[in-house]
């Protein structure tokens, strides 16, 4: 799982190239000193929780007909300081925060990607190709293209580039190259590319494309910012990235959408592959998105408040059992928040911060290998002996994938007097391998993969552990159909190449 943000501004490319008849004013909300680069950087800060591995932004200017990027290892303000981002000209751009879910830890499988051939392209995703290592190899054999990199966006980036000048029987012209150019690239890529993918690219001296995969598996957004001389379309991975730049939310790129806003600031779109069902990823409500945005017009927060009202429904009914007593619930912060306000207001019992977060330790899940993760635990959470020692605590928490961090802090809470402690989950067991993003392509790694709630407890160290189902998931979260795969094993793609993917995973020297 990443971030991306794709950002197309007619008044920059106006404020570059004026024509001598037009004067452009500056807009209060959107002065000439504010460039799809710049916004993209302050984009990507907002994004940052995606994926915090390294981050890049790459422009394109029409004063020059060049591509500008800049890329590192790190958080976003690590990377980019104010000279860095006044290289990165021009009135179009894109960026990424890389969560490595494929490749290596190499600089040149960093994001955005860009080829000169058969003409300009920059591009970034969110997702995994399933089919990348056999694709890759079809490249190779009958392409005769040599990959530089073990990052499956070059290989979406190659056959992208291929299929837009396949329909032109060549290399398209300025004259020639229309949207539908960008449809049947689009519409092949649905029908090559196996998985979950929301890509943002641009095409140099043309405009700024968008598409999701058929089923819509990752999310992207679409807003617009417009005074009287122009438009401004923003492209990304959530709402709150609209919302700090001063966006409009217009809607959510559609399942199998293709996008494409020109240099003349037009915006056309078609669905160019449409599903009948369609599966957006049941994690972003429950753990990835930021709480104060929406996905698929959702909102996050409202999801978790309500899997807090279905948790606290179970947790009831355990009480009445009469196998948990607990006096006090507390959030595993910062995600579980929403729903332990509404465990304890179902619950009536006081809710309390027995645990504080260090904002400045990433987020462990999404860390790269297990020491990490294990360190990262111990570095960002504080207790607080006065809330935890000698009470019953009903712990609550979004999610158990690898179970490292939920057993660090209960071992935490015993070593600071906890009486006895519940640890309730706002999603179902993860007994699948996912394969669209999410850094977990191997199911045995999962700590509920062939182990009941009694088991996960004992391996825990506490005294009950209580899941919500996934009918509780789907109603709590009211989106439809989504993709539940790691908890019920219903892919909605083909997985035949799952086997290779989650051992070239490893060859490849990405996450373990
Ligand atoms: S398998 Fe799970 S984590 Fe992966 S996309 Fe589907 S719901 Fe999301």
């Amino acid at each position: 799982m990443c971030g991306i943000i794709g950002i197309i501004g007619l008044e920059h490319f106006q404020t570059r190239m004026p024509p001598a008849s037009q004067s452009i004013k500056p807009s209060p909300i959107n002065p000439p000193a504010s460039t799809p680069a710049l916004e993209c950087y302050r984009g990507l800060l907002v994004l940052q929780h995606r994926g915090q591995d390294a981050a890049g932004i790459v422009s394109y200017d029409n004063a020059t007909h060049m591509f500008a990027a800049e890329k590192d290892h790190g958080l976003v303000t690590q990377i980019f300081d104010q000279e860095r981002i006044e290289k990165l000209s021009g009135y179009m751009a894109i960026g990424h925060t890389r969560y490595a879910t494929i490749g290596t830890d190499g600089a040149s499988d960093i994001q955005p990607m860009m080829t000169g051939i058969p003409f300009g392209l920059a591009m970034a995703h969110n997702g995994n190709i399933l089919n990348y290592f056999s694709l890759a190899q079809k490249l190779n054999t009958e392409f005769r293209r040599q990959l530089l990199t073990h990052n499956d966006l070059e290989v979406l980036i190659h056959y992208f580039a291929y299929y837009l000048t396949e329909k032109s029987g060549g290399i398209p012209d300025q004259s020639t190259f229309t949207f539908d150019n960008i449809k049947s690239a689009v519409g092949q890529i649905c029908d090559t590319m196996v998985g979950g993918y929301a890509v943002v690219a641009l095409i140099a001296n043309e405009g700024l494309v968008a598409f999701r995969d058929p089923k819509g598996i990752r999310p992207l957004v679409l807003g617009v910012r417009a005074d009287e001389n122009s438009k401004t379309y923003c492209f990304a991975s959530e709402t709150i990235a609209l919302t700090y730049l001063g966006y409009e939310y217009l809607r959510d790129v559609k399942p199998g959408e293709a996008v494409f806003v020109s240099k003349d600031g037009t915006l056309q779109s078609a669905v160019v592959r449409a599903e009948k069902k369609t599966a957006p990823c049941m994690f972003e409500w429950v753990y990835f998105s930021g709480a104060e945005g929406a996905q698929g017009g959702k909102s996050v927060y409202a999801a978790r408040l309500n899997l807090g009202i279905r948790l606290g429904m179970h947790a009831r009914e355990a009480i009445m059992r009469g196998e948990i007593a607990p006096d006090v619930v507390m959030p595993v912060p910062d995600t579980s928040r929403p729903a332990a306000i509404s465990v304890a207001d179902a619950l009536k019992l006081p809710y309390r911060e027995g645990l504080i977060k260090n904002r400045y330790v990433q987020r462990s899940f999404i860390l790269g290998t297990q020491e990490k993760r294990e360190k990262a635990v111990e570095l960002k959470l504080s207790p607080i002996r006065s809330e935890i020692e000698g009470k019953n605590i009903f712990l609550v928490d979004d999610s158990i994938v690898r179970g490292t961090t939920a057993k660090k802090i209960v071992a935490m809470l015993k070593r600071y007097g906890a009486k006895s402690i519940t640890i309730g989950i706002t999603c179902p067991p993860h007994r699948h391998a996912c394969y669209y993003g999410i850094d977990f392509p191997n199911a045995g790694q999962l700590l509920a993969n062939g182990k009941s709630a009694d088991e996960i407890a004992a391996w825990l160290g506490v005294d009950k552990v209580l899941y919500l189902d996934n009918e509780d998931l789907r109603q709590a979260i009211g989106a439809g159909d989504m993709c539940m795969a790691c908890l019920d094993g219903k892919y909605p793609t083909e997985i035949e190449e799952s086997a290779a993917f989650s051992a070239q995973r490893h060859i490849a020297g990405g996450k373990k």
